[in-house]
């Protein structure tokens, strides 16, 4: 275990890293960002941040020296970074990380412990394309392998013709076939070094241009009658990685069953609401689980739950949000409302 006055050192800046460098906070530890952006949110509420570039292994090694465990809030730290770490205590592991950085490894992977996905071909080439529209068809969604998020590098293909001519741009892709479903559901657990796993309640979520908008608890029928056999597969996934922390699998509810989407190995914007909506936070059980402590109890803390992010120019609207009490605000204390940008969420309970 590790002893509360230790520092957590957590790989990323960005707003994931702040709610989690509060936890930490909370258990009495210190935490330690490291991160490459000097207007890192995370940075702004912990106790040190060492801002160095990825590759540069002499600031990663002080770094790791500084830190009891380390953890990381971005799924795309490079894995040549973690190497650079030594022998420090990492959770969740190197392994977790590589499977869920790349969707192609990532759907195999659970393929193969038997999970259903869409159906899915690796894109190299322009062949490969043509290819897959014979075997999968349209539509389809056409997506980089990494670096994909908020339904950036992805393209729709709604009719055969679309793809032609279709410049791949050289980046390893994949195609996916469009899966028609009832509603989206994620599963999050959290499970510990003595490989105990806690779930939360499912949430539904409600996706705008690729983007989580809404996440609701409890799901409606549609995702519930499905959670317990999506629950299933997200604990064969964690066991078979012996996973340490909390992961978030997303998946479609369909008339054939749950379909797994994607993994993150890692905390998740779908599990924001368990901050006032649970006993005990995915942020919380997060820290517990990489310090050796035991899990917190996940049971809801109110009879319905609605997470709302706000984004871009909606973090506008948060005075007003907070002056309603059943209203819990967050804001990321980002600078610019881009379009698209998170710049923070309301938890809504109800009693
Ligand atoms: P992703 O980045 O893969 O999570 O995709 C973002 C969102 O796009 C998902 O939450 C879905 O709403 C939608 N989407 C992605 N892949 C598919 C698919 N194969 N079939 C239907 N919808 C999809």
């Amino acid at each position: 275990m590790i002893p509360p006055g230790e520092t957590i050192g957590i790989l990323g800046g960005g707003q994931l890293g702040r709610m989690l460098a509060q936890a930490a906070g909370k258990l009495g530890y210190q935490a330690h960002i490291y991160a490459p952006e000097a207007d890192s949110v995370a940075a702004e509420v912990s106790q040190a941040h060492t801002r160095a570039n990825w590759d540069d292994a002499r600031a990663l090694a002080a770094f790791a020296a500084h830190c009891a465990v380390i953890t990381y809030e971005w799924e795309n730290v490079p894995i040549a970074a973690l190497k650079g770490l030594g022998a420090a205590r990492l959770f969740p592991s190197v392994r977790a990380l590589e499977v869920a950085q790349d969707r192609l490894n990532e759907k195999d992977f659970v393929a193969q412990l038997g999970g259903r996905t869409a159906p899915y071909m690796a894109i190299d080439t322009a062949e490969d394309l043509e290819a897959a529209l014979v075997r999968i068809g349209s539509p389809g969604i056409l997506k980089t392998r990494r670096e994909g998020y908020d339904g950036k590098g992805q393209w729709r293909i709604n009719y055969d013709h679309e793809a032609d001519g279709i410049a791949l741009g050289g980046q390893p892709m994949i195609y996916e076939g469009l899966v028609r479903f009832a509603c989206e559901f994620s599963v999050i657990l959290a499970r510990g070094q003595d490989g105990a796993v806690v779930f939360w309640d499912s949430a539904e979520n409600v996706h705008q241009h690729g983007i989580l908008a809404t996440s609701r608890v409890p799901a409606g029928a549609a995702a519930l009658g499905q959670v317990e056999g999506a629950r299933a597969l997200a604990r064969q996934v964690a066991d078979a990685l012996d996973y340490v922390g909390v992961a978030a699998f997303e998946f479609f509810a369909t008339d054939a069953g749950p379909v797994f989407n994607e993994m993150a190995p890692r905390v998740h914007n779908s599990g924001h609401w368990t901050i006032e909506g649970a006993k005990t936070s995915q942020f919380e059980n997060h820290i517990r689980a990489i310090c050796g402590l035991p899990l917190g109890d996940t049971v809801l803390a109110a009879r319905e739950v609605m997470m709302t992010n706000l984004i871009g120019d909606a973090a506008q609207a948060a005075p007003a949000l907070a002056a309603d009490p059943a209203n819990h605000v967050h804001l990321y204390g980002k600078g610019e409302a881009r379009p698209g940008r998170k710049m923070g969420h309301v938890t809504r309970l109800t009693r």
